[in-house]
């Protein structure tokens, strides 16, 4: 192997400090962050990420406010508390776990959240925002990613980068990000041609397919700096990336382990997404 680990661990650990050092400033002057997690159906993995989430806020010193919603809930009702939480001043950061169920259509949920709670970056007007390198709350993910490459180093400018996947979540946001940071990305997708074509380019490759060890080690360009953005459970109960690490390590140049990588970081983005959401809170009153 001849790759560097990129520890997103030991990242997300150090930020997290940080972010828990902010929430307790906040909490000094009388604005404790607060994050509302609303949960609707019983989807394991969901139930999973929303624990991890609530975990996260708690270890944090960030309050967080839980809603749990059974699988035929009626949208109206879901709606409503949303608009209630949207009106409350101690609520800093609202987030709807996804996928929803068949009866809602996510975009008018997504869309529900006030723009200066969207704390998962997933409202239009954050992605426009974003989409024109203005101040927006960036979806999770892919400012954990962008977190990583900044913490190693990584350049960007003028270097080629090319994302498989262009899910609203991951794959565009993460091109976005990088085509602001200054980078000729290039995204990948079910339809792409000849994706080796494209990836043995990458200076940098992020991968965010769904698909257990899809790039090998034949698809990256010598020295590349490898993101695995996958999480995908294995027959045995293993987790798995998108990358096969041991072909991958032997030719990249850096690359993030699964797990322990991009995973960890989401959630520490989404805690900051809400301190600075708090922060922004306690500079209109004043405090
Ligand atoms: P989606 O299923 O929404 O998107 C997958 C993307 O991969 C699509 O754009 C799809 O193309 C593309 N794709 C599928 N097959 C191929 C192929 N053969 N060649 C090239 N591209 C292909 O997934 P998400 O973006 O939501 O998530 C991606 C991965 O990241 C998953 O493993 C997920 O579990 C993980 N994830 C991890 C997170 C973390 O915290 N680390 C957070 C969120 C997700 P098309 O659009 O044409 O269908």
């Amino acid at each position: 192997m001849t790759a560097r680990i990129i520890d997103g661990k030991a990242l997300a650990e150090r930020v997290r400090g940080e972010i828990a050092a902010r929430a307790a400033g906040l909490a000094a002057r009388g604005e404790q962050p607060c994050l509302a997690v609303l949960l609707i159906g019983s989807d394991p993995a969901s139930a999973v990420y929303v624990r991890n989430k609530v975990a996260g806020c708690e270890k944090a010193g960030i309050r967080s406010l839980r809603f749990d919603y059974p699988a035929d809930a009626a949208p109206e009702v879901v709606m409503a508390k949303l608009a209630e939480l949207n009106a409350d001043p101690a609520v800093h950061g609202i987030l709807v776990q996804l996928p929803l169920p068949l009866q809602f259509d996510e975009a008018a949920v997504l869309e529900a959240i006030s723009v200066e709670k969207d704390v998962d970056g997933f409202h239009a007007e954050n992605v426009g925002r974003l989409s024109q390198n203005q101040e927006a709350f960036i979806p999770c993910t892919p400012h954990g990613v962008m977190k990583m490459l900044e913490s190693e180093h990584v350049p960007l400018s003028g270097a080629e980068a090319v994302v498989i996947g262009r899910s609203n979540i991951v794959g565009k946001p993460m091109a976005m990000l990088l085509t602001n940071a200054g980078a000729t990305v290039t995204v990948c997708h079910s339809k792409t041609r000849d994706l080796a074509f494209h990836t043995r380019r990458a200076d940098v490759l992020v991968a965010a397919v769904g698909k257990p060890r899809f790039v090998t080690g034949d698809l990256i360009k010598p020295g590349a700096t490898v993101i695995d953005v996958g999480i995908n459970r294995l027959p045995d109960g293993k987790l798995c990336g998108d990358v096969d690490f041991d072909s991958a390590a032997a030719v990249a140049g850096a690359i993030t382990p699964v797990p322990g990588g991009v995973g960890p970081m989401t959630i520490t983005m989404l805690l900051e997404n809400t301190v600075i959401s708090a922060e922004r809170a306690a500079r209109r009153k004043g405090l």
